[in-house]
């Protein structure tokens, strides 16, 4: 836990945030300015600021972010119309919280990643 850090807030229960995952490892709920119909933000518990700051030794948490993905994608229905799963990281990604999160977006097409 990081003090001042939304995202360690809402893991430890101490936001207004509802969970739709958690286990010993990765959290996930909804992103408050959701871009997509389903936008929810999947997290590991421990305080990681960005990709970045991750090492060989992450390698098994950021596989098993993935596979909360798609469990949670599942769940929510949007594992057959398709999803997208996007870690922004440093500056030119527009990063702004910085715990790291992976955006899992979907509900609708969500367009190219060419602008
Ligand atoms: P990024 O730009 O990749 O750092 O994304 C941060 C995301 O966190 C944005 O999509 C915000 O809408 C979202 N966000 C920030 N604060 C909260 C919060 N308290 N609860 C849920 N989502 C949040």
């Amino acid at each position: 836990m990081t003090e001042n850090c939304i995202f360690c807030r809402i893991i430890s229960g101490g936001a207004a945030t509802e969970l739709l995952y958690q286990d010993a490892q990765v959290t996930a709920f909804r992103d408050r300015t959701p871009a997509a119909p389903v936008h929810v933000l999947i997290v590991p518990n421990r305080h990681i600021p960005s990709l970045s700051d991750t090492a060989e030794s992450d390698e098994a948490l950021l596989g098993h972010i993935l596979t909360v993905a798609s469990r949670v994608a599942r769940e929510m229905n949007i594992a057959e119309s398709g999803y997208r799963v996007v870690a922004n990281t440093g500056p030119n990604a527009g990063q702004t919280v910085f715990h790291l999160h992976f955006h899992l977006m979907g509900g609708q097409p969500l367009g190219g990643l060419r602008r």
